[in-house]
């Protein structure tokens, strides 16, 4: 057989999972001592070694020999861009003040957007720059970021432009989020303030193409499920897509807004009606948790994982990285969704590849070994898949490649 030529083969793996697979949620497409033949960018095959072998031969050749391969791990669902930390009010939170209390006082988030409102586009970009380095040598290699912390025009720009500024420079695979009802901004009332999203920031956001998804925080106390349809319906008007911040702490309508509204995604979901879930089998909603948010705010609550896919529901998982809860990896993530959650490493793979990418619409391009799909993909220190979940993540990141480019080896960033 005359070899072809490709760019990049990934070679020697114990499980190659590709997620490329006839049996709908449960399969994981797994091929024994597997890889993967890259060229221009995209997968060509994911199999054996030994057909790979005897078909390819390439330029660059990564040896996966005693690990996994994975598609890159997608993030979607953070809140990267922001100015300083907030180790203070956790302090306050491990001595029982809670999240809402610190919030109404004009810390929290507020804090957060006074801090930012300061802060210079360079010093957001440098802080941000490091955080995704973080998010890749987790794994990451597609990664949500929320505006928020600005919630007047020109600092919301100033956010989105720096999250615009670090999907050009940084290798991931940046998706940009408008998230101005984040909170109401100190001196405002929540009426004047929703005007203002609706009227003023959205349209100059969706003109100025800085964002492809619109987000409300639906809370009591926050956004109401009438504000955050009002929000919602004018942005799928110019273009952004919903998402939604649903009952994190209360059942206070965000999956009902969800499923009205047919968002890409509704997160969170801690106090959802089992209804409303079952709803988003119809309405397509891909339901996110966020098990590191809750375990940050110490809550003790948890999202019902386990009666959402037995309703068939293709849950995904992130972060929520937040001064709240600093936490960049999706490793620790699934080892949360294990022990909090109760989801197998299956569901858990699941839940950070591809069905985190349907939760940003773009499960065409990445979240699978697919074949013609971005080669966006880590190799992992790990005997096989039923560790995502058991272990947690130090030093489990060996590779990760985007777009068939090597940016982590050793699970250091390649300069
Ligand atoms: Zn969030």
């Amino acid at each position: 057989m005359v070899k072809k030529r490709v760019d990049v083969l990934v070679l020697n793996s114990n499980e190659t999972i590709t997620l490329d697979s006839p049996d709908g949620e449960k399969g994981l497409g797994i091929v024994d001592n597997g890889g993967v033949a890259i060229n221009q960018g995209k997968i060509v095959l994911a199999a054996s070694t030994d057909l790979l072998e005897r078909k390819f031969h390439a330029r660059k050749t990564i040896d996966a020999e005693d690990e996994i391969i994975l598609p890159g791990f997608v993030d979607p669902h953070t809140h990267l861009v922001f100015a300083g930390d907030r180790d203070d009010e956790f302090q306050l939170r491990i001595a029982g003040v809670s999240y809402m209390e610190i919030l109404r006082k004009g810390g929290g988030i507020i804090e957060t957007v006074n801090r930012t409102r300061q802060a210079t586009p360079e010093s957001l970009f440098e802080s941000g720059k490091q955080r995704l380095d973080t998010c890749l040598e987790s794994g990451s290699t597609t990664v949500e970021i929320k505006s928020g912390y600005g919630l007047r025009l020109d600092d919301e720009f100033k956010i989105l432009r720096t999250v615009q500024r670090l999907g050009k420079d940084h290798p991931c695979n940046i998706v940009p989020t408008f998230m101005g009802a984040h909170a109401v901004p100190p001196g405002e009332t929540s009426p004047e303030y929703v005007s203002s999203v609706v009227n003023e920031m959205l349209p100059k956001v969706a003109q100025a193409g800085l964002a492809q998804f619109c987000d409300v925080f639906c809370e009591q106390g926050v956004f109401d499920s009438i504000e955050s349809e009002r929000i919602l319906s004018k942005a799928a008007k110019l273009g952004l897509k919903p998402k939604i911040h649903a009952d994190q702490f209360t059942d206070c309508g965000g999956a009902e807004v969800a499923n009205k509204h047919h968002a890409t995604s509704a997160d969170h979901l801690v106090h959802s009606s089992a209804e409303q879930l079952e709803k988003m089998m119809e309405t397509e909603v891909i339901p996110v948790l966020l098990p590191s948010s809750s375990h940050s705010l110490l809550t003790g609550e948890r999202a019902d994982a386990r009666g959402m896919l037995a309703m068939g529901l293709p849950v995904a998982l992130g972060t929520d990285f937040s001064p709240s809860n600093w936490m960049l990896g999706q490793l620790t993530v699934a080892a949360l969704a294990s022990r909090e959650l109760r989801m197998n490493a299956s569901e858990i793979i699941r839940g950070i590849t591809i069905n985190a990418a349907r939760a940003l619409g773009l499960e065409n391009r990445t979240g699978s070994l697919h074949r013609g799909k971005h080669a966006d993909l880590v190799t992992l220190r790990a005997p096989n898949h039923r560790w995502i979940g058991y272990a947690y993540g130090e030093r489990v990141v060996d590779n990760v490649l985007i777009g068939g480019e090597w940016v982590v080896s050793d699970g250091k960033r390649i300069p």
